[in-house]
């Protein structure tokens, strides 16, 4: 797969690892620990281009594959999952305006959102809707050239850092289908739109979680993305396919980085007058972990090559991040099993594998729905 890399993308990826190594994991105990916001890393990824890695050249970003795109998320979740969240729903945003957004939009935000000087995410989860996304209540009434929001959202990643949303609204709440009366606005923080709290959560640490109150929020109409009512929730899930990419590519990066440090233990810790890579127990739960993560990531590159050749790719996708997350959730509980009480310490890395990776099954879709999507496009392409 790595044979299909362009040498700019070589060179990408190779920056990438080296930041890696030498700015992030040194300190990611500490800053997992702490729970703390890594300022300085945030301004590394900038530099690095990260915050306009999918966005199109013309607008200021590096374009890049989805591909080149998958293979740097899963380098980066190799060595602390939360650093990828910070770029990924910030792109997924930005994706919005890419795919629905109108030529002024593009040229206005995009160029902002490639250099990091304005960062944010996607704003579509409710408290009493996350899956169903049809049902949500915030609600966008026109008044005069532009609209007033009411509503909140939940869960929402870069919340507290970030200053401006792609926001899933109802702006005409009685329309059937439901999906026609929903609309996406580019929501930049300023009156009416207040963080109401920090979510407290069992892992992805260091990225903010949080919940946003929209009270008599004031929007122009210039705000609504691409200009047109009732195009909200295409434009949502439009950006689902490289999303879900980007989650197994995640669960990639937690699959095969709880592998690599459970080979390495293995072949340091002695029981019995021997490694313990030498007792066929932890030999199996090795060659198990190795193929699960290894199925993961061809998987997810083989999803990505569709979406590159711009190929439907919602059932490769969905396979690649049900398959990935379950990697993840699998490899970081045999991690600890191998690490023994080591793996239960907050001296290593792998009590985090295993904090970070069920949110894989639960972001960009749940794996319920994966496996629902999956049945429905085998049905739909192979007809009876
Ligand atoms: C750390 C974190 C970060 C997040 N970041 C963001 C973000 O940046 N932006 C954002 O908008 N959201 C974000 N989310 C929200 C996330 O997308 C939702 O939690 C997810 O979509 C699931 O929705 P829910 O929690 O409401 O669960 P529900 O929809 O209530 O689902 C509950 C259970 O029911 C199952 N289920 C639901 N419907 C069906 C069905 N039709 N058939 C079978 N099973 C079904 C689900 O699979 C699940 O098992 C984040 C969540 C977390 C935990």
């Amino acid at each position: 797969m790595a044979a299909a890399l362009s040498d700019d993308d070589r060179m990408i990826l190779e920056a990438v690892e080296k930041w890696l190594e030498r700015d992030v994991r040194p300190h990611v105990l500490k800053l997992e620990h702490a729970d703390e916001w890594p300022e300085e890393m945030v301004g590394q990824m900038a530099e690095l281009g990260l915050f306009g890695a999918t966005i199109p050249e013309e607008y200021g970003g590096l374009g890049l594959s989805a591909t080149t795109y998958a293979m740097i998320v899963e380098k980066i979740a190799e060595t602390w999952m939360s650093l990828s969240g910070i770029f990924n729903s910030h792109l997924i945003m930005a994706s919005c305006v890419t795919r629905m957004g109108t030529p002024e939009q593009k040229a206005e935000w995009l160029p902002r959102f490639a250099t990091g000087e304005l960062r944010g995410g996607l704003a579509l989860t409710e408290p009493d809707a996350g899956t169903d996304l049809q049902g949500i209540r915030t609600r966008a009434r026109r008044d005069g050239n532009g609209y007033v929001i009411d509503g909140t959202k939940t869960w929402i990643s870069n919340g507290i850092h970030g200053s401006v949303f792609a926001l899933l609204v109802k702006t005409d709440p009685e329309a059937t289908p439901r999906h026609k009366g929903m609309s996406m606005f580019l929501a930049e923080k300023g009156e009416g739109f207040t963080v109401s709290r920090k979510l407290e959560k069992l892992g992805y640490k260091g990225i903010d979680s949080a919940e946003l109150v929209f009270e008599n929020f004031r929007v122009g109409g210039d705000r609504l993305i691409g200009g047109v009512e009732g195009k909200g929730f295409q434009t949502a899930v439009g950006g689902l396919e490289l999303g879900r990419i980007n989650v197994a590519a995640r669960g990639c990066g937690l699959a095969s980085a709880a592998l690599k440090d459970s080979v390495q233990y293995a072949q340091i810790r002695k029981t019995f007058g021997k490694k313990i890579g030498e007792h066929q127990a932890i030999q199996l739960m090795l060659g198990e972990m190795a193929t699960r993560a290894r199925a993961a990531t061809l998987l997810t590159y083989d999803a990505a090559a569709a979406y590159d050749r711009g190929e439907r790719c919602d059932m490769e996708a969905g396979m690649a991040k049900y398959a990935a997350s379950e990697a993840a959730v699998a490899n970081s509980l045999d991690a600890m099993r191998i690490h023994g009480g080591y793996g239960y310490s907050k001296e290593l890395h792998v009590e985090r594998y295993y904090r970070d990776a069920p949110l894989m099954c639960i972001g960009e879709g749940t794996n319920e729905m994966q496996r629902i999507i999956i049945a429905r496009q085998l049905m739909e392409r192979s007809p009876a």
